[in-house]
Formats: structure tokens, C-alpha cells, sequence
């Protein structure tokens, strides 16, 4: 059996920085997220083209480890559609109810659709929530700039996006 990959050096040292930045971080996002920056949705979007042009998102997997996706009926749907599942059979296995009523989310992490290499295999019908984490490439991300610090506590490319924010703000 393939033994299963866990995070690269690199990353885990990474996320060591952010552990000791956590606070700074926090604060700072906290500050940002009240105010209004001109094209600030702009500069991140640059800043998160850099940082993932380096990232090898399956050198680390930890968002799948760590983050529960929200699952909507829609991505459920089409994600069983996709590899033949039965929705409710699906529902019944891997997820719950989330605390929100608006979909569901995971039972238990890490997500059971990860495999072994860090790879998801349902990658071309991930949910939603999946393709848009770190949540650093649509618009208004002034006001989730919590989310993005709590998020660079796991998440490298996240922790590296706040950095860039921080350099300039
Ligand atoms: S669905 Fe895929 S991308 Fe999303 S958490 Fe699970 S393994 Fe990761
Ligand atoms: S999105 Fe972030 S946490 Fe997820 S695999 Fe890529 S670097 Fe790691």
C-alpha cells in the first residue's frame, strides 16, 4: 500500500512562522478588515497569482487534512453525478449537516476523498468552498481577511499572501 504523503519540510517550516506571526497577523487583519483600500481586491489577486506560482499544492494537502469544505447540494450532485455515487448514500457516509443549515460539511477530516499523494479524486468536482480556498481570488477579500489569517495558520500559500498584505500595509 502507498504509504501516505504528508507535508513538505519547507511547508511545515513555513507554518511554523505563521504560528509565531499568528497574533501580529490577527491584529493586523482585524485593522485591515474594517477599512477600505483602493484595489485592494486587485493587489491580492496579483499577490496570490506570485505566492501559488511556487506552491505544489500536493507537496502540503493540508487544507484537506485540516479544512472542512462546505458541501452544497449542487456540489454534491454533481460530484456523485461525476463518479457514479449515490448522493444520499454519500450523505449518509461521509457528511453531516452544517452548523448553518445552508449544506453540509465533512463528518470527519482528513476530507475521505483525499488520496494518499495529496491529490483529491474528485479534483475537477471539488465543491465550490474546495476551488475557492484560500478565498484570495474573488472580490471584497478586505472583509474576510480574518478567514485568510486564521486559514495561514494551515495553509502556506495563505500564510504568504498575509505577509505580502502586511509588507504593504
Ligand atoms: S474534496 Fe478534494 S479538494 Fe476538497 S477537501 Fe476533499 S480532497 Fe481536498
Ligand atoms: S491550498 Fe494551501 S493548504 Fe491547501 S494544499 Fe495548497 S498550500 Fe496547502
Amino acid at each position: 500500500m502507498e504509504e501516505r504523503k504528508i507535508i513538505s519540510e519547507h511547508y511545515a517550516h513555513l507554518l511554523q512562522r505563521a504560528a509565531v506571526r499568528h497574533a501580529d497577523i490577527l491584529k493586523r487583519m482585524r485593522y485591515l478588515s474594517k477599512l477600505t483600500k483602493p484595489s485592494f481586491d486587485a493587489k491580492v489577486h496579483a499577490w496570490h497569482d506570485e505566492v501559488f506560482s511556487s506552491i505544489i499544492c500536493t507537496d502540503c494537502g493540508n487544507c484537506c487534512r485540516n479544512y472542512g469544505p462546505r458541501f452544497r447540494e449542487t456540489d454534491i450532485k454533481l460530484m456523485c453525478k461525476a463518479s457514479g455515487r449515490n448522493p444520499l448514500e454519500f450523505k449518509k457516509r461521509y457528511l453531516v449537516p452544517d452548523s448553518d443549515g445552508v449544506g453540509y460539511e465533512l463528518r470527519e477530516l482528513p476530507c475521505p476523498l483525499q488520496n494518499e499523494d495529496n491529490t483529491c479524486s474528485e479534483y475537477e468536482h471539488r465543491t465550490l468552498s474546495c476551488q475557492e480556498f484560500p478565498h484570495t481570488e474573488g472580490r471584497n477579500i478586505q472583509k474576510k481577511l480574518v478567514g485568510l489569517a486564521l486559514d495561514s495558520l494551515y495553509c502556506p500559500a495563505a500564510y504568504l499572501i498575509c505577509e505580502k498584505i502586511m509588507a504593504e500595509y
